[in-house]
Parts: C-alpha cells; structure tokens; sequence
C-alpha cells in the first residue's frame, strides 16, 4: 500500500468516485465507438490529473508524485482503463519538458500545459523500431539555429489530439541509443502530419496515431536536455511511467475482479452459487493474491521513484507481474462468467481486451524481464 497521508487518501477517494459515477457509465460506450472521449478529459482536468507530475506551480502535487499518478491510473482503469491511459501519457510526454528544457521553453510550455489545457504525445516508436529504441531512424540535422526533423512515429499515443510532442530523434549517426536526442515540437508546425488513427484490439477510446515529420523545422532551444541524452531521458521517464501503466494493470485486475466475485455470488449451478464450488473459489482466491502482489509492487516501485531512490528494477518487476496478473484475472473473469463473459454487455469482455496491451506498451514484458535480470546481474557485480 502507498503512505498514508491525507492528501492521497482523498486523492483517491475523489479519483475513486468520480471514475464510478462518470467515467464508468461511458465506458461501454468509449469502446464501442472507439474514439477519444472529450467530456473525460475535461473531468480529468478538472480534477488536476492532467498536472499530476508536472512541478508544483504548474499544478503538481508537492510531494509523492509518482504515487499519485499510480493512484488515480488505478482508480480510473478499475472502470476505465482507455480513460486511465490519458493520464499516462500526459505525464510520459511532459517528463522530457519537465527534466530537459531550458528555463524558459520549460516555463513558457508548462504554462501552457496548465492554462490552457494542453495534450502532450511522446513520439518515440517508429515502424521498424520500438522495443529497440535506439535503432530509430528519424533523423534531427542542424541548421544554423534550427534543427530539420524527418521521420515516420508509429503508435503514438493521442497523436491526433494533442498540441505538444516530445519527439526522440537521431542527432549522430553510428552512436547508438548515445545519438539521440529529443526534441519539443508544435502540433502546427509545418510539415508535420497526422497518418492513420489505429483501430485497436482494446483501449479504444486512446487516440493512436501515426505521425510523419517531413522536414520540421524546429528552433535550436526546443532541443530537450543536451544533444545525446534523449536515450537516457526515455530511460528515466520509464522510471516513473512503468509503475503507472503497472498500477493501470492493477485497476483493470481489480475491476474484473469484483465483477467475477458480484457473479459468482448470483450465478447458481448444479443447486448453489457458483461461488461455492471448489474450482471457482480457487479462480477467486489466486486472482486476489495476484492483485495484492501487484499492488504491493506497484506502490513500492512508485515510493521508491518519489523518494529519487533508483527504482528501474522495482519499476519492471511491476510493470510485468501487474500485466501478467491483469491479463489472467481478466481471462479468468471471463471464465466465471461463462458464456456471458464473451458477450460484449459485460464489462469483462472488454476488461479482457484492454488487459493485453498492460504487456505490450511501455516496453513489453520480455523486454521488462531483461531489465531485471540486468539490473539484478549489476548488482551482483556478474557484468
Ligand atoms: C496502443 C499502443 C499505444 C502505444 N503508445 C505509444 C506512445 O504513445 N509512444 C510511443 O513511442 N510508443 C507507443 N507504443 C509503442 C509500444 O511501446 C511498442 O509497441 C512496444 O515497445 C513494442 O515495440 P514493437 O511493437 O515494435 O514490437 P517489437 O519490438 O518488434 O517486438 C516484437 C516482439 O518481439 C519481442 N522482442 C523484441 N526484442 C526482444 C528481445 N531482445 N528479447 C526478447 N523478446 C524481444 C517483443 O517482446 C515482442 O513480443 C504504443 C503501442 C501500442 C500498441
């Protein structure tokens, strides 16, 4: 569990009610259609869920700030998990603002974040590069005081709806993940387009979209941090947005959970509640000492990022075991459900659906056990 104070306590409490009452009842909906859902974000603004992770004064929470983001992902994934995604990639697109930019571009932008309400995408996977980053392609050449981006992003998260891109591009070529940099670019610069919007398995109301960069011209202060640190920004981002799309896996665990547990209870077989039956109180007991492990992992991964102690371990090991666990509980939900878990009129078949991408995004979960072994070989010193 995450410390207890006052001011996340009620942080969740708010977060908690208002997924319920207004996010939940849309979210059948949000799928169905499977577009960006304006009237949620604007709720999640309302509440300052869109600033979590920024500074303070740009309406952060002074303290426990990868808590709280865990926290809200959580609560609203538990009824939403599309929506929770929003809050994500607000917060992953920002981090190379927040730790990159000069003082100016980064007063000047997340001033901009916080009044007027502005999207952030991160645009780091490309068509032939995404779980090895930095084999990415799109290239950033100097130009007096300017930089030429061209390229082609793949997947990106609110693409299409947001203003604001952090960009990873290569500034050196034959240097690997060290020639990267990332760059601040405007959604209205010229020669930088929308491609297709993905029609995706699950998590359908997350806008996902290509997006093309044809000789963008950006100015040379719009360079995030200095030339070559952009692999090692990305890497640190994932410090603090592993344990969240973790914690978004939790919700989901949760969510499919209870609706397993609501059922069984009602649904009668052979004379008793299936609740009662042997085999089904197995499905129910190993999915919550599943949630509790992930939940465990999740708020210490985050504590640990809060406390700017070294979480990359703590971070993957949550992200995996929360993506795991979430996509069994959600398999076996729909098992408990029987023939009316595979009807799209219960939540679970979404559940279902939106569980697999906790595996795939944000590094998968290969990639995650890689980190750990490597974390753990480091520590023993064997390389
Ligand atoms: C809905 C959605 C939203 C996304 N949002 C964003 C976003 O906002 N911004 C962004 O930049 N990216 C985003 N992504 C991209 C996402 O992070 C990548 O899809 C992910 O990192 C995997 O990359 P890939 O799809 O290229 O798979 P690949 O890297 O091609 O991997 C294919 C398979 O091979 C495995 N594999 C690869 N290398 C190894 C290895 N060394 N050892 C073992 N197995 C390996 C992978 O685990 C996977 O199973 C999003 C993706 C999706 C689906």
């Amino acid at each position: 569990m995450f410390r207890d104070t006052d001011e996340l306590r009620m942080l969740k409490e708010t977060v908690y009610r208002a997924a319920k009452e207004r996010i939940g009842p849309l979210a059948a909906m949000i799928d169905e259609q499977g577009t960006f859902n304006r009237d949620v974000e604007a709720l999640c603004w309302d509440l300052g869920l869109m600033t979590l992770s920024l500074p303070p004064e740009y309406g952060g929470l002074e303290r426990d700030t990868g808590t709280a983001l865990c926290i809200a992902v959580e609560e609203i994934a538990k009824f939403c998990a599309s929506s929770a995604v929003l809050l994500i990639i607000q917060a992953v697109g920002s981090f190379p603002i927040v730790h990159g930019a000069s003082a100016e571009i980064r007063n000047d932008i997340l001033s901009r974040i916080r009044d007027r309400r502005e999207l952030v995408a991160y645009l780091v996977t490309e068509p032939t590069a995404g779980s090895d980053v930095a084999a990415l392609k799109t290239s950033a050449v100097r130009d007096g005081n300017e930089y030429i981006l061209s390229g082609a992003k793949c997947f990106a998260t609110n693409g299409g709806v947001a203003s604001l891109y952090s960009v990873l591009a290569r500034t050196s070529k034959g240097k690997g993940g060290r020639g990267l940099s990332f760059f601040l670019v405007e959604r209205d610069s010229n020669g930088l387009s929308i491609g297709r919007t993905e029609n995706k398995l699950g998590m359908r109301g997350s806008n996902t979209t290509e997006v093309f960069l044809d000789e963008v011209r950006v100015p040379a202060r719009n360079l995030l941090g200095v030339e070559g640190e952009g692999f090692v920004i990305a890497m640190k981002d994932f410090d603090m947005s592993r344990p969240a799309v973790a914690a978004q896996a939790l919700g989901i665990a949760q969510g499919a959970f209870d609706e397993m547990v609501r059922y069984a209870s009602e649904r009668r077989s052979f004379g008793k509640p299936i609740a009662e039956h042997q085999l089904i109180q197995a499905i129910i007991a190993d999915s919550a000492t599943l949630i509790e492990a992930s939940r465990g992992l999740v708020y210490r991964a985050a504590a640990l990022y809060d406390q700017g102690k070294s979480n990359t371990k703590l971070a993957s090991m949550a992200k995996c075991f929360a993506g795991d666990a979430a996509m069994k509980i959600a398999t076996d939900a729909v098992q408990v459900l029987g023939g009316y878990g595979y009807m799209k009129d219960f939540k679970v078949e979404r559940m279902f659906r939106d569980a697999k991408l906790t595996q795939i995004f944000e590094g998968t979960n290969q990639i995650q056990r890689l980190v750990i072994a490597r974390e753990i070989l480091k520590e023993t010193g064997a390389s």
